[in-house]
């Protein structure tokens, strides 16, 4: 295989796969009986909600902590692994780490309310508190990785987390061979270039579709530019796929360029009715970053009759009052 700029290969996400096996968990893939039914269609659901953090950033998150412990030994990463989200990702190297026996400092913005800290707590993680913004965790980052010896851990930004995530794509052949067609959430590209990568290098021919926000979406913008370009943030129930692919993109873009077929954009409005249909149908309380590929094939009317289709579910953070909000939408 030819060394590729993106630095993700079959071999590297076939070793991912062994190292997180027992950290992490290898989620179930169901057939949805009412999606079927709707969309003429065998319709199936990555249960990445089954994650012990609720989402799949977990596999990522521990191939690049196992990765380091294995290359450096345990000593150098003595002072510890660091990230600033309060999301997810926060969330996956907090556990990720504790389970690795590596101590994880979490910056957060001061702005961040408590629950949300006293969760990242309660996964055995250090939670710093820096000034009012995500711009100013992010600075401490920089400072702790400089200053304190810690090692970044990127929420996607770099061929291990992307890798971790490609174990998706690998299981999901294990499961249903025969699939045509994955949708996949997209933002920094991690989710869709792991699983795109999984799929093409073992000469599946099953189409990847990536699913942007349609306000903010960075990957979109960038990949229309030919380049990263930067993009303003917007408030949106698919929280988790806001926020930029970094100007000095090394790894993912080149990666989602690539391996990805086709691309939607979703409004708010499709996303708050896929989250509600997720529960109404599925009995799946799912953020709205999760339900976008169900949003893509009402708002967009993709015609997926007679294929057999996978839909990433990728993660359960979500508020109750941000799912009252959905609701409230959807029924505008
Ligand atoms: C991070 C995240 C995504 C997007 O993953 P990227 O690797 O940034 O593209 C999708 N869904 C959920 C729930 C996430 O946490």
């Amino acid at each position: 295989m030819p060394q590729s700029e993106h630095g993700v290969t079959l071999a590297s996400i076939y070793a991912a796969r062994k190292r997180i096996a027992g950290q992490v968990t290898r989620t179930p893939l169901i057939r949805s009986v009412a999606l079927s039914e709707r969309f003429s269609a065998e319709v199936f659901l990555k249960l990445e909600t089954c994650q012990p953090t609720g989402a799949f950033k977990l596999r990522g998150a521990t191939n690049m902590i196992a990765t380091l412990i294995e290359r450096h030994g345990r000593d150098a990463l003595a002072a510890g692994v660091t990230t600033a989200s309060t999301g997810n990702h926060g969330r996956a190297v907090a556990y990720a780490a504790s389970r690795l026996g590596v101590p994880a400092t979490i910056c957060l913005s001061t702005l961040v309310p408590a629950n949300k800290v006293a969760a990242i707590e309660a996964l055995g993680a250090t939670v710093k508190r820096v000034g009012n913004s995500q711009d100013q965790a992010f600075e401490e980052v920089a400072r702790l990785v400089a200053e304190a010896s810690m090692t970044l851990i990127p929420p996607f930004d770099d061929p291990l987390i992307a890798a971790g995530q490609g174990t998706i794509g690998v299981e999901l052949l294990e499961d249903q061979p025969d699939l045509d067609r994955v949708f996949v959430g997209l933002s920094g590209g991690g989710l869709l270039g792991g699983i795109g990568a999984a799929l093409k290098g073992i000469h599946s021919r099953i189409q990847v579709t990536g699913i942007s926000l349609s306000k903010g979406a960075a990957m979109w913008e960038s990949l229309q530019a030919g380049h990263p370009v930067e993009v303003e943030e917007v408030e949106s129930l698919g929280d988790s796929l806001g926020g930029g692919i970094g100007l000095d993109n090394r790894c993912t873009f080149a990666l989602v360029r690539e391996v990805m077929d086709d691309h939607f954009q979703v409004s708010e409005a499709a996303i708050a009715q896929a989250m509600v249909a997720m529960l109404a149908d599925e009995k799946l309380l799912v953020e709205g970053a999760a339900a976008v590929g169900l949003a893509a094939l009402e708002e967009h009317a993709i015609d997926i009759r007679g294929q057999k289709v996978a839909l990433i579910v990728s993660g359960n953070g979500v508020s109750l009052e941000t799912f009252d909000q959905a609701r409230a939408i959807a029924q505008r």
